[in-house]
C-alpha cells in the first residue's frame, strides 16, 4: 500500500511526535531518548532534519494511529523486518506477529499503552521470510494537544541472540551447579574480599556440621597459618603458582566435636573487568579463589589410630622412666639429709683423727656416698627428644583420648572446647603430651576426690596475642590460697588420700613448660574448683626456640 508520510496527517504526527520527545512523559526509556538524539532539546526540530534523525536511528522505529495501524517506519525497521516501508504502512503491527506470543502479553501491552503507560517486553515476531525473532520493543503512547492518544511511537530490536547467550549462560550455570552440587568435595567461589559467593552442597553440609561458622574463613585461617603460604600472593598472580594443592588442614569444628582433616586445594580465577570505565584496560581483572576441600577424616583417622598406639606404647614406657625416676630421685632426696648430717659432723673439730666416732661417721659417709653414686647411676637418663611444629588441640585430643577408660569410669565428663583452628608452636610432642596427662590426672583425681554428682572437667585452648593458652579446669576442691605456690614443689602432696602420688606431676609439667619457654599458672579467683593455665609461645618463621627451624 502506497503512502505518503508528507502529505496530509505526516505533517502532524511529526510535530506530535517532535513535541512528545522535546518533553518526554516521566518514566519514557533513555533509549528512545538516545535513539532521537534529542536529549535535552526544548524546540522542536524542523520536520526534514527530525525525518533524517529517526530515519538514521540504528533501531527500528513505527509510529502507529491508536488502533496501531502502521504510519510510519525507518529504515532500520525495513532492514529487520525484511518488509519495504511501503508493504507494511497502512497495516496493523500484527502484520509482525509470529503467532507464538501468548494473547496475555498482548493484552498486558494494550493495557498499559491505553493507560498512557510506556510498556517494555519482549515478543516473537516474524521477518517477511517467515523467519521468527524475538524483540526488544518499547512502546510510549503520544498524546495530542488535547491530551489523547494521538500515535503510539514503537521501538524494537532483535535480542534474539542476546537471548540465546543467556540461556546459554543459565544453562552453564545450571550444569556447573549441578556438577559441583554432585562432587563429593566441599567447593567455594570467594570473591577478593574472602567473601564466598558460590557454593555446592558438600560445602552446605559443612556449613550446619560446623554450626555456621564459615567453612572457608576456617580454611584460609588454618592454610594461612602453613609456612611459606601467602594467599595475597596467589590472588595478585605476584606467584609463581596459580593456586595450590591438597594442603592438609585440621579443624576442631565449634561444639568440641571430633577434629575433622581436609586437602584443601584452591585455584585463582580471573574475570575480566567489565564494568565500563576499565573497557580500555584490557590487563583490569576480577580475582576469585576456587577453593576445594576434600575431606580426609576417615583415612587421617585410621593413621590417628595407629599413632594413638605408637603413643600408648611411648606414654608406658615415659610413665614408667617417670616413676623410676621419681622413685629414685625421692631416694636421693631423702639419703641427702642424713649424709649431709653425718658430713656436717665430721667437719666438727674436736674429734681426734681416729676416735672410734669418726671413724664410724667417716665409713657412714662414705658407704652413703657410694648408695648415691649408685643412685645416682641408676637415673634413667631422659630421652631426647626433637623439636617440632606442634598443634596442641591435636596433643590434647590425644590426651584425653588416653585418659578415656578413666574419665568413663570415674564418671568425669569432658566438656571439650579448642580453638577452631590452632596455630602452631614449637615443641616436643612427648614431654607436651606428658605435661598435659599430668594436669589431667591431677583434675581426674580431684573431681574425684569429693563427693560430687557432676563430676566436669573443661578444656579450652585460645590465642591471646603471642601466646596460646590452654586451660585446664575441674569442679574439684580447688586449691588453698597457700598452698598454690607450694604445690610445684617436688614431692609435696596435698590430696587428702596421698597414697601412689609421688608429689612430682607438678614440678615436672612445670619443668616442662618453663622449657618450652612457657608457664603454668594457677587461677587464683576461680570459684568451687581450680583453673590452671599452661602458656606457650606461638611458633615464629625464623629459628631458634618458639620459631620455625
Ligand atoms: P489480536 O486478537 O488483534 O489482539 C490480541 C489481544 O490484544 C486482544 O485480545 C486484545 O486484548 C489486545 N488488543 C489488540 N488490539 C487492541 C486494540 N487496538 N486495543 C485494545 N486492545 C487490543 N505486535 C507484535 O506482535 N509485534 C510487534 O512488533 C508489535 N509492535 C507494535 C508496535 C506498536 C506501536 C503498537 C501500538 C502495537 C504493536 N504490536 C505488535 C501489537 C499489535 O498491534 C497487536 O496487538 C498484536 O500483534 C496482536 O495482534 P493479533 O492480531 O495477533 O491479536
Amino acid at each position: 500500500m502506497a503512502h505518503q508520510p508528507f502529505a496530509s496527517t505526516a505533517q502532524d504526527m511529526l510535530d506530535a511526535v517532535s513535541r512528545f520527545l522535546a518533553a518526554p512523559p516521566e518514566g519514557t526509556p533513555r533509549e528512545i531518548l538516545d535513539a532521537f538524539s534529542f536529549q535535552g532539546r526544548k524546540s522542536l526540530l524542523p520536520p526534514k532534519l527530525f525525518l533524517e534523525t529517526v530515519e538514521q536511528a540504528p533501531i527500528a522505529i513505527s509510529i502507529t494511529d491508536p488502533k496501531a495501524q502502521i504510519l510510519y517506519v525507518n529504515a532500520a525497521f525495513e532492514q529487520l523486518t525484511g518488509y519495504a516501508r511501503d508493504e507494511v504502512v497502512g497495516n496493523n503491527e500484527s502484520v509482525l506477529s509470529s503467532r507464538s506470543t501468548p494473547t496475555s502479553v498482548y493484552q498486558e501491552l494494550w493495557q498499559a499503552i491505553q493507560q498512557r503507560r510506556v510498556w517494555q517486553g519482549k515478543l516473537v515476531n516474524h521477518r517477511k521470510n517467515g523467519e521468527e525473532y524475538l524483540a526488544g520493543l518499547t512502546i510510549s503512547p503520544v498524546l495530542d494537544a488535547e491530551e489523547r492518544i494521538a500515535y503510539y511511537l514503537g521501538m524494537h530490536r532483535d535480542i534474539t541472540e542476546m537471548h540465546r547467550l543467556e540461556q546459554r549462560l543459565k544453562f552453564q550455570t545450571a550444569l556447573t551447579e549441578a556438577a559441583l552440587d554432585a562432587a563429593p568435595v566441599a567447593v567455594a567461589m570467594l570473591g577478593a574480599d574472602r567473601r564466598v559467593l558460590l557454593k555446592n552442597q558438600a560445602y552446605k553440609k559443612l556449613l550446619k556440621d560446623f554450626q555456621n561458622a564459615e567453612p572457608a574463613r576456617l580454611f584460609l585461617e588454618a592454610l594461612e597459618q602453613q609456612p611459606d603460604f601467602d594467599l595475597n600472593c596467589i590472588c595478585k598472580g605476584d606467584c609463581a603458582e596459580q593456586g595450590f594443592t591438597n594442603i592438609e588442614v585440621r579443624i576442631d569444628p565449634p561444639g568440641g566435636t571430633a577434629p575433622r582433616w581436609f586437602a584443601c586445594s584452591g585455584v585463582r580465577v580471573s574475570e575480566l573487568d567489565e564494568a565500563a570505565e576499565n573497557y580500555f584496560k584490557q590487563d583490569s581483572q576480577r580475582c576469585y579463589l576456587l577453593l576445594i576441600a576434600n575431606d580426609i577424616t576417615a583415612a587421617r583417622q585410621r593413621i590417628q589410630e595407629a599413632r594413638m598406639n605408637l603413643i600408648r606404647g611411648s606414654m608406658v614406657e615415659q610413665q614408667m622412666n617417670h616413676t623410676m625416676r621419681e622413685a629414685i630421685s625421692a631416694a636421693i632426696f631423702k639419703l641427702q639429709v642424713p649424709l649431709n648430717i653425718i658430713k656436717a659432723a665430721l667437719a666438727i673439730p674436736g674429734n681426734g683423727e681416729d676416735s672410734g666416732l669418726r671413724i664410724v661417721l667417716q665409713q657412714a659417709w662414705e658407704t652413703g656416698e657410694d648408695a648415691m653414686a649408685g643412685l645416682q647411676h641408676a637415673l634413667p637418663t631422659p630421652k631426647i627428644e626433637q623439636s617440632a611444629v606442634v598443634n596442641l588441640n591435636e596433643i590434647l585430643h590425644e590426651v584425653i583420648k588416653l585418659s578415656t577408660e578413666t574419665l568413663l569410669s570415674s564418671g568425669v565428663v569432658v566438656d571439650w572446647r579448642p580453638a577452631p583452628v590452632l596455630p602452631p608452636v614449637i615443641g616436643r610432642a612427648n614431654a607436651l603430651r606428658a605435661l598435659f596427662k599430668y594436669l589431667i590426672d591431677n583434675a581426674i583425681a580431684a573431681v574425684t576426690s569429693i563427693p560430687n554428682e557432676n563430676r566436669e572437667i573443661r578444656l579450652q585452648t585460645a590465642v591471646t596475642g603471642q601466646e596460646l593458652h590452654v586451660e585446664i579446669m575441674d569442679n574439684g576442691p580447688g586449691i588453698a590460697a597457700d598452698t598454690r605456690l607450694k604445690v610445684f614443689e617436688p614431692f609435696f602432696c596435698g590430696w587428702r588420700q596421698a597414697k601412689g602420688h609421688a608429689g612430682m606431676g607438678l614440678s615436672m609439667a612445670q619443668e616442662i613448660a618453663l622449657d618450652h619457654n612457657g608457664g603454668i599458672e594457677i587461677d587464683a579467683h576461680f570459684l568451687g574448683g581450680c583453673r590452671i593455665t599452661v602458656c606457650l609461645p606461638l611458633a615464629r618463621e625464623g629459628g631458634a626456640h618458639g620459631e620455625y627451624a
